[in-house]
Formats: C-alpha cells, structure tokens, sequence
C-alpha cells in the first residue's frame, strides 16, 4: 500500500485530501507544520508528498528543495495562488506536479495515482539508479560520491567517504582499527592505524548531531567501530 504525508496547516483541506486518498486505498499522514512536516518527510519513507506552499515553520517552497536533494519521490505542490505556480516553475524546484486551490478531490486522486504510477515504472526500469544507503538522516550515494545529513551536503576528503561507506556498507559489524586501515588504505600508504580514529573523528564532526554521543558510527571499546542501524 502507498504512504503519502500531506503537508498542510489548514486541517479541512487536510482533513479532506486525507477522505479521498483513503477512499481510494492509500495510507495518509497529515502534518500540520512545515518545520516539522519536512523533518518527518526527511526521516521517514512515504510514496508521494502533497505539500502546501503557504505554511508556519517553513515554507513549502524550502521544503520541496530539500527533499529533492536527497529524494526522487513524488511531490505535488498545493496552492490557492497562480503566482505561486509560475514561482515554482521559475525556482526550478524539482515539484512533479502543481494544483490549485479549490480542486476537486477527484482531481487530486487521479492525479496523485498518476504520479506513483509513473514513479513506480521510473524505480522498475532504471537499472542505472545510483546506489545509495539511506539511514536516518544519512544519505551516502555511492554512485555518486556524496553525502548528506537531512537534505544537507556535506563535503567528505576520499578516504573519508572511503571509511564512511565501508561501515556503513557493513551494519551491525565491529571492526578494529586494523582491519578498517587495511580495508581503506593500500599498503604504500603513510600512516597506520592512528590515521583510523584521525578519520572516524573527522566524519563524526560532519555527520553526528553530537560527536559526544555518536548515533551512526559507535566505538567498541578495545576493540573497534561498528556502524549501527
Ligand atoms: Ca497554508
């Protein structure tokens, strides 16, 4: 069954998007603010936004372009004004779709049911998708050598993004020092195993809302790290 959030601070229009899309079998969640309806659009997984322009918090204007940088899922912007639309075509914010208020709910299904459809055959038939780990907030494109905390890019040197990926490309897996040097670092390479936890601090300044209490890569005390999931 397909998940949509809808983002949207006035609860009738919520309220009734939320009917329509149940009478026709999907999951619905409502968020009422856009400060929180973009956290949860970036932590959780949904099949398609329908997200407002006009929100307290943040806009959605703001929240489309984070989503987009770090997700391919379908979003369809919702607003009362034409302006806005010519606003979202100019901004180039990656938006599937637009609808104007007042629309039919009809309207809204069809068009919603288009969109996944259309999504669904875009994930079936692109073999040449970029591989990418997704844990939380933690985006790491494999393909394309990037990484990003909630929506936000965050610069990584080789052998960190080297370091990252191994980890995290292996959850749940202690590793020691040892083993994560000789994993990343070919043998010509100055350095040993102090260079790891050099490395494993640098990336924890970029990914960890607080280093002291570390939520993606935990230190196995006298033996190595593992990456949690
Ligand atoms: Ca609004």
């Amino acid at each position: 069954m397909s998940t949509i959030l809808i983002i949207e601070d006035e609860e009738s229009i919520a309220e009734l998007e939320k009917d329509y899309l149940e009478l026709s079998g999907f999951e619905v969640e409502i968020e009422n603010r856009g400060d929180t309806g973009l956290e949860r659009a970036l932590k959780e997984d949904f099949d398609l936004y329908i997200l407002d322009l006009m929100l307290p918090g943040t806009d959605g204007f703001e929240i489309c372009k984070k989503i987009r940088a770090v997700k391919d899922t379908p979003i369809l912007m919702v607003s009362a004004k034409k302006d806005d639309i010519d606003k979202i075509h100019g901004l180039g914010l990656g938006a599937d779709d637009y609808i104007t208020k007042p629309f039919s709910p009809s309207e809204l299904v069809a068009r919603v049911k288009a969109h996944l459809s259309r999504y669904e055959r875009l994930i079936g038939s692109n073999t040449e998708k970029n591989e990418v780990i997704e844990i939380r907030g933690l985006k790491i494109d494999k393909t394309a050598r990037r990484v990003f905390i909630n929506g936000v890019e965050k610069n990584f040197t080789t052998k960190e993004f080297d370091l990252l990926t191994f980890l995290a490309s292996h959850p749940n897996r202690v590793f020691t020092k040892e083993e994560l040097f000789n994993n990343i670092w070919d043998m010509e390479s100055v350095g040993d195993i102090a260079t790891v936890t050099v490395h494993i601090k640098k990336i924890r300044e970029k990914i960890e809302m607080d280093t002291s209490k570390p939520q993606y890569i935990e230190t196995i005390w006298g033996v190595g790290y593992r990456f949690k999931i």
